[in-house]
């Protein structure tokens, strides 16, 4: 007995004197060490129980702020500059708090700052919050926190990826061998991030870092490429005025994950799912038009003719009913017609909207489709007014001076701020470019203008509107000193588009039962303010997926599926040629959930043209969606997908080759509870698929019955009644052909 006590006396000490040098944060998911000297700093992160270090060996900061200097410059002040600092843990109930001070920082050393984490029992992160004491109020831009240096790879870096909430949703592999040296990205909000989490991880183990903000502040998420590190921040955006104290409005998590990227996306939903913008799920939600829940085929279709100059040379019109008609007797279900250059001026001409082109005509056929149950649908340029239209079919556009007072004002010009959107060729033979102005959302005249749009469009039968070229998901930073905002950056600039969002949505139902507004990419605050998103998550290698590396993933999908309906955007586009990549284009939109989408733009004959593949991949869509499946693929919550195995098809998309698997695959739980498996086949051979069917998780049943639908003959087949989960079944597919397979508990 003495020689126990002996050794616990032994080792209290040398946990005292490690103290000194170590503090640790752990509970059973996530150990944190952190050093306290010279000054505190992040010495290991891991998950537990068996990861290894995720922190590089490189002395790192835990914070940087950046300040502006007099001159205009900006210079950093971190952690690692203190003159002082100390860490201090605590147990609390169910966890831990830590603390961190910082002190003697800035050029004059009166900075002092302050980071505050709660470890909870039950999750791998700890939540922080940040405050900086800034007496002589120096001008501080941007905080960079959490900060973290990460290891160069986890393990074999062949199979690290990183996640990143890009609009739809982005995954890049192998940054290691992907990425240049010193390669850095950003996801930024306003901008294309779409919710408030990435990571950097394997299936073993990684960094997790994410912002919880509810009100939708400028901030950002960053991972950078360096030498031996990656480094990962958070950043807050500061509005202009400097203030002696700053705390941040919103907590953020730094911890660790492992799995699948849809293991780590559980992580974020558990959070999101308890905002404000998941109150109601779709099936819940009566807002939207029970029409839109049934999934029509969202038809992109230019009402402009233009000769080979690319002029435009006369009105559709006159065709347009046909051409839908037809549509949508060949893939056998509803259509919405998108009919781009409806403006009065050349297409994309923003805010001088009226009269509409060719007016004559246009009102009979908006009425007659209308009739036909082929509800017309108009894009709005956003929230740009445009003032010259310069190259092809240019013109002087008058009108902007009247809504002057409403436009965002330039920080140095001090007068309207202005845009060029140019979609000249590269050679600059065909110029296009569009010179506007923008409206500030804040400004006391941006709800009236746009609610007469409104207006102006119903009395022509149009009653779908998509909010377009917004896609930052708020307005810009506007320095006007009497549009009732502080001047410069601020949250007015996302609370103002959401308030002009919902007063236009207002407005339209007011007008018409079945108004709906629609928004150009998804963001998770503007999901309750609008009927649908337009996503593009088969566009690959491009914009928001353009990264060395990237693919696209159903992020926003899998975290808001069942919140929220997305449409299959402009594309994809029809063509004669025998095209597997659009196939797979139309098929990505099935299997992700979307609602369908296929476009010809002014290429109007393209649709009467288009290869029986094309018209197969929309058939399917539009026949599953006519059985259970649309409970699950409209209105469902994306499950993981199942695991099988199966050759992988190579497509030219942009520059060089493109490996995807032969099968598509996604799993789901409808509102009722039940659990489905889709499946499209996108090869032109013949796939036989070795399954092992359960619920995902979703569900424990005893013994269930197991039926599958084939898109084509939009028929239910009983597979198996009252067995066992989970269940082997081999699944033939022909080429480019769909499947659902329902699962519910046996009667
Ligand atoms: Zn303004």
């Amino acid at each position: 007995m003495t020689r126990i006590l002996f050794c616990l006396f032994l080792l209290s000490l040398i946990i005292t004197s490690q103290a000194a040098e170590t503090v640790i944060v752990e509970n059973a998911h996530l150990r944190m060490a952190f050093n306290t000297k010279p000054v505190p700093t992040l010495r290991e992160m891991a998950k537990k129980p068996s990861g290894s270090n995720l922190i590089a060996n490189v002395a790192s900061p835990l914070f940087v702020l950046q300040v502006l200097q007099a001159n205009g410059s900006t210079s950093l002040v971190e952690s690692l500059q203190a003159k002082r600092g100390s860490v201090e843990v605590t147990p609390v109930a169910g966890g831990q708090r830590i603390l961190l001070i910082f002190d003697g920082l800035g050029p004059t050393g009166d900075l002092e700052v302050s980071l505050e984490g709660r470890l909870d029992d039950a999750v791998p992160f700890v939540r922080w919050s940040i405050m900086v004491e800034n007496p002589g109020q120096l001008q501080i831009v941007a905080v960079r926190f959490p900060y973290v240096v990460a290891v160069p790879m986890i393990g074999s870096p062949s199979d690290d990826f990183l996640i990143g909430p890009a609009l739809p949703g982005v995954m890049i592999e192998n940054p290691d061998k992907n990425w240049p040296a010193q390669y850095s990205i950003s996801w930024k909000f306003p901008g294309d991030q779409s919710a408030q989490f990435c990571a950097y991880q394997d299936l073993t183990s990684g960094v997790y870092l994410a912002s919880m903000d509810t009100v939708g502040y400028g901030r950002s998420l960053n991972i950078s490429k360096r030498n031996r590190s990656y480094v990962l921040y958070q950043e807050y955006q500061l509005a202009s005025a400097p203030s002696a104290q700053w705390k941040s409005p919103y907590e953020t998590a730094l911890g660790v994950t492992s799995g699948p990227w849809q293991q780590t996306a559980d992580l974020y939903k558990r959070w999101a799912v308890r905002q404000s913008w998941c109150a109601k799920t779709l099936a819940q939600r009566d807002d939207i038009p029970a029409f839109w829940k049934q999934g029509a085929c969202i038809h992109t279709c230019e009402v402009r003719t233009y000769d080979e100059h690319r002029l435009c040379n006369g009105s559709y019109y006159p065709k347009v009913l046909g051409h839908m008609r037809s549509l949508r007797d060949r893939i056998g279900g509803p259509v919405v017609p998108m009919l781009p250059g409806w403006e009065n001026f050349r297409r994309w001409t923003a805010g001088a909207y009226f009269p509409v082109f060719d007016a004559d005509q246009a009102k009979g056929v908006l009425g007659q489709l209308r009739q036909d149950g082929l509800r017309p649908f108009f894009y709005l340029s956003g929230l740009y007014y445009t003032f010259q239209n310069e190259g092809r079919d240019s013109d002087d556009v008058p009108g902007w001076k009247r809504y002057a007072d409403a436009f965002v004002i330039d920080a140095m010009a001090r007068g309207p701020k202005t845009y060029v959107l140019d979609e000249s060729t590269p050679d600059k033979k065909n110029v296009w470019k569009r010179h506007c102005y923008g409206f500030c959302p804040a400004a006391p005249g941006a709800k009236p203008f746009f609610c007469s749009v409104i207006d102006q469009l119903h009395a022509l039968g149009v009653d779908i509107v998509q909010m377009d070229q917004t896609t930052s998901g708020a307005g810009d930073a506007c320095f006007s000193a009497s549009h009732g905002h502080a001047p410069g950056r601020g949250v007015y600039q996302s609370q103002a588009f959401r308030e002009l969002l919902a007063e236009m949505r207002r407005h339209g139902q007011s007008l018409s039962p079945e108004f709906m507004l629609t928004h150009e990419e998804p963001h998770e605050e503007l999901i309750p303010y609008v009927d649908a998103f337009h996503t593009r998550e088969y566009r690959e290698r491009w914009w928001y997926h353009g990264a060395p590396g990237a693919r696209s993933i159903p992020l926003f999908t899998y975290l808001y599926h069942e919140y929220a309906i997305a449409y299959g955007g402009e594309g994809p586009s029809a063509s004669a040629a025998k095209n597997p990549a659009t196939v797979r284009d139309m098929a990505v939109n099935l299997v992700t959930g979307k609602t369908p989408a296929v476009s010809v733009w002014s290429n109007q004959k393209a649709m009467a043209e288009a290869h029986e593949d094309q018209i197969r991949m929309l058939r399917n869509h539009m026949g599953l969606l006519k059985t259970d499946a649309q409970r699950f693929l409209v209105l469902g919550r994306m499950l993981h997908p199942l695991e099988f195995a199966v050759s992988s098809v190579t497509f030219q998309i942009g520059k060089g080759p493109f490996e995807e698997r032969a099968v598509l695959t996604s799993s789901w739980q409808s509102p009722e509870g039940l659990v489905g498996h889709c499946f499209v086949n996108i090869a032109d051979q013949k796939q036989s698929l070795d399954l092992s069917l359960d619920t995902r998780g979703a569900a424990d049943w005893a013994k269930a019955d197991i039926d599958v639908y084939r898109a084509l003959s939009a028929d239910r087949k009983a597979l198996y009644r009252s067995v066992a989960l989970p269940r082997r079944y081999t699944l033939d597919l022909e080429p480019l052909e769909a499947a659902f397979i329902v699962i519910r508990p046996a009667k």
